[in-house]
């Protein structure tokens, strides 16, 4: 199933003395203007790198294939019953998740799609303006307090540069995030009528999502 990942870090040359391309540019102007505003205790912490204005440390379970923050302990994964299980950043046979990095609304480039936020209650990264949101732990997400952060949107098929990962998708039942690849393998908490085995699912209108990854 790893087969489908691209390799991490394929191309240093894009990290280093790398060409810039546009969003390289646009990533460098997104440096000016991460501005600091209040944090609650249990929030994730921006991480301010010179070389990108980015929060790093979200993770991708491998149990539901949602995206998720392990930085505040006990998570909740749809896989178990009323999320009374933590999501996972290894896989069975001990593969770990990439480090994934989440743009800000303050800090990242125009053009991304705002409104996503990180839930309080189970960890994991959702849409909000939709409303009907699903928590593995009963009832809605809950962003309070959540940063506002905001994906890149790219067309299907597109390639993106060795820094990132495409196939992110929306689930139109939770409202959360999860790797499109691997949607046979998912879990949602939302067990409708229409999708009686429980997965994620864009239900093909989901954008095409490409996520930054960090050493
Ligand atoms: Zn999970
Ligand atoms: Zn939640
Ligand atoms: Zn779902």
């Amino acid at each position: 199933m790893t087969a489908v990942e691209p390799t991490p870090f394929d191309s240093p040359l894009r990290r280093d003395g790398h060409p810039q391309s546009r969003r390289d540019l646009l990533k460098k102007a997104a440096l000016v203007g991460l501005g600091a505003g209040a944090v609650l205790a249990t929030e994730p912490a921006i991480f301010a790198k010179p070389a990108a204005a980015v929060q790093s440390g979200w993770a991708h379970c491998y149990h539901c294939r949602g995206l998720f923050y392990p930085g505040n302990g006990p998570s909740a994964c749809p896989l178990f019953t009323n999320g009374n299980g933590s999501h996972s950043t290894v896989s069975d046979d001990g593969v770990a998740s990439w480090n994934y990095a989440l743009w800000t609304e303050s800090s990242g480039p125009s053009g991304f799609q705002k409104g996503w936020r990180w839930c309080s209650k189970c960890q994991g990264l959702f849409y909000l303006p939709n409303g009907n949101s699903h928590c593995p732990k009963g009832g809605a997400h809950n962003g309070t307090g959540s940063f506002a952060y905001m994906l890149e949107v790219v067309p299907p098929g597109t390639t993106v540069g060795g820094d990132e990962q495409a196939g992110w998708t929306w689930c139109r039942k939770c409202q959360g995030l999860f790797f499109g690849p691997f949607q046979a393998d998912s879990y949602c908490p939302v067990f409708s009528t229409n999708d009686a085995l429980g997965h994620h699912t864009g239900g093909g209108i989901s954008y095409n999502y490409s996520l930054l990854y960090v050493p």
